[in-house]
């Protein structure tokens, strides 16, 4: 256990949105783990939703899901894998949660007849959800990335929190700003103004950045950096350059290189003793930037137009193909756009195919043809949570005949409902928070392709849905080609299908991208890539 006090570090961002600070959040992470360090990373979301469970992936992206069944912000997705460290619920918090706490306590009369406020109600909840993670004694550092950018109304209490903490913490905080410094192709200049104001909206609420990572598309030349140090109160090495990347593994080595870290530890009075164990992430990147062999898959989604849905599934693929020494390709297919006439025409060339997790209706049947297509013809398949579902409807409709299969998802009066709602899931009315969430164990059948890929019988693995296999007709499922070759112990649910036959067709209902890291790529995932390398040859 530790003796000396946790550091918290607080990232913020100005000028825009999307400029990464959940990847410099966790570029720095593992820094200070390549340091020998224990870290975490918890985000702040400044809406007023309780997590992000409830939206729709185009308003956030993909929802990612932890251990303890946590549904939260796509960032924390970065985190476990830049990190290989897993999160949970405490390093995901809203507005929608802290307001949810504090009148909750107001309801039991926990504040004791006073009138509840912003200031100190809200700011406090805050302060306590920022200190849960060090209280743990687990992390030498908690960093702590607050969402959206300064200056926005709903960020205003998250940075008088932050304010009021580093009075408190004294030298054991610090705060990065991150902002734009954006070129001006007329002038054929880079532009300090934005961040010069960006750091006096900071200022405006009580906050002196310690450090400026600039995100910027051309080098920053030292009299830039020295422009930027006099006009922000901070010293020129503290004025970080962040130019664009070729992939964000990069990242964490360019900042390396800018001394991130180093003035992170010097500002937090700790002892640099230059070891920095960076040699397992510099081989993936080298094997990332110099694959051998190239193949194309398809990612059959309804969301494909926005990619940060699928953000964990793309993660997974770099990490696999990565280890198969592979680049490859995502061809992105609409599921609303594919049928039974076109199939042959959309999925020509693919090595193999992924049929993404969702929800209702929309893009069902196009997926189905994609299963039926690959299935007939031997390519590679691998379907995640619906696509495992869709695999077992397709399978019961066009190979047992029973056409009118589905799940009571899309169809609640099917006469052959091969996928169901879980009993428990029936009296759930609730929207939010309720689906069957986090990890759960699996026992695998040996020589299944899932065996052969984990090489282990016992799996644990993350869940995020409501409906399930229906035990009812896994006997004649199986009777037919289509095998269960993965089952939770305690309630007998299927949990993988397989069908042993075919080159590669594996379902699963759980959500294995969530847990595919730098370190540890996911063992499903590189089953894949390889059947599709051979299927390509
Ligand atoms: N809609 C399906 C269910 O709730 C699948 C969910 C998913 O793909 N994550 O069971």
């Amino acid at each position: 256990m530790r003796k000396t006090p946790t550091k918290y570090i607080f990232v913020t961002g100005g000028v825009t949105s999307s400029l990464g600070k959940g990847i410099i959040s966790a570029s720095l992470g593992k820094l200070l783990t390549a340091r020998g360090y224990s870290v975490t990373i918890q985000k702040l979301d400044p809406y007023i939703n309780v997590d992000p469970g409830t939206m729709n992936p185009y308003e956030h992206g993909e929802c990612y899901v932890t251990d303890d069944g946590a549904e939260t912000d796509l960032d924390l997705g970065h985190y476990e894998r830049f990190l290989n460290h897993s999160t949970s619920q405490a390093n995901n918090v809203t507005t929608g949660r802290i307001y949810q706490t504090v009148i909750q306590k107001e309801r039991r009369g926990d504040y004791l007849g006073k009138t509840v406020q912003i200031i100190p109600h809200i700011t406090d909840e805050i302060k306590r959800r920022i200190q849960l993670l060090g209280e743990t004694k687990e992390f030498d550092f908690v960093i702590t990335e607050i969402g959206g950018t300064v200056g926005d109304i709903e960020a205003l209490p998250y940075i008088e929190a932050v304010r009021q903490l580093k009075w408190e913490l004294e030298k054991n905080a610090l705060f990065i700003h991150l902002t734009l410094i954006p070129f001006l192709a007329a002038a054929g200049e880079l532009k300090t103004k934005p961040t010069q104001h960006s750091v006096k909206t900071l200022l405006e609420s009580g906050i002196q950045p310690d450090i400026l990572v600039c995100r910027t598309e051309h080098p920053l030349n030292i009299d830039i950096k020295k422009k930027i140090a006099r006009f922000c109160n901070v010293e020129i090495d503290a004025v970080i350059e962040s130019m664009d990347a070729s992939t964000i593994y990069e990242v964490p080595l360019l900042m390396q290189k800018e001394g991130l870290d180093k003035v992170v530890l010097r500002k937090l009075g700790l002892k640099d003793n230059g070891e920095v164990k960076l040699e397992q992430w510099c081989n993936f990147l080298e094997r990332l930037q110099n694959p051998e062999k190239e193949i194309t898959i398809g990612l059959v989604g309804k969301y494909v137009e926005l990619q940060d849905a699928y953000k964990s599934i793309i993660e997974s693929i770099i990490h696999a193909g990565t280890e198969n020494a592979c680049k490859v390709k995502i061809n992105w297919i609409h599921a609303e756009e594919i049928n039974n006439t076109n199939v042959t025409k959309k999925l020509v060339g693919l090595s193999g195919i992924i049929v993404a997790p969702g929800f209702g209706n929309r893009g069902m049947e196009g997926k189905i043809a994609a299963i039926k297509h690959v299935r007939e013809n031997n390519i590679p398949f691998f379907g995640i949570c619906l696509g495992m579902q869709l695999a077992v409807i397709e399978f019961a409709r066009n190979v047992l005949g029973h056409t009118d299969a589905s799940s009571t998802e899309m169809n609640a009066q099917t006469s052959t409902p091969v996928i169901n709602l879980m009993d428990k899931q029936k009296e759930v009315t609730d929207k939010g928070g309720t689906m069957r969430l986090g990890t759960y164990d699996c026992l695998l059948t040996k020589d299944s392709n899932a065996y052969n890929s984990y090489k282990t019988i016992n799996i644990k693995e993350r869940h995020r849905h409501r409906f399930e296999f229906n035990n009812n007709y896994k006997n004649e499922l199986e009777k037919a080609g289509m095998i269960a070759t993965g089952i939770n112990p305690e309630n007998n649910l299927v949990e993988i299908v397989e069908i042993p036959s075919h080159a590669w067709f594996v379902g699963v209902q759980f959500h294995p991208e969530y847990k595919s890291t730098v370190v540890n790529p996911h063992p499903l995932f590189c089953g894949f890539i390889e059947a599709c390398i051979n299927n390509k040859k």
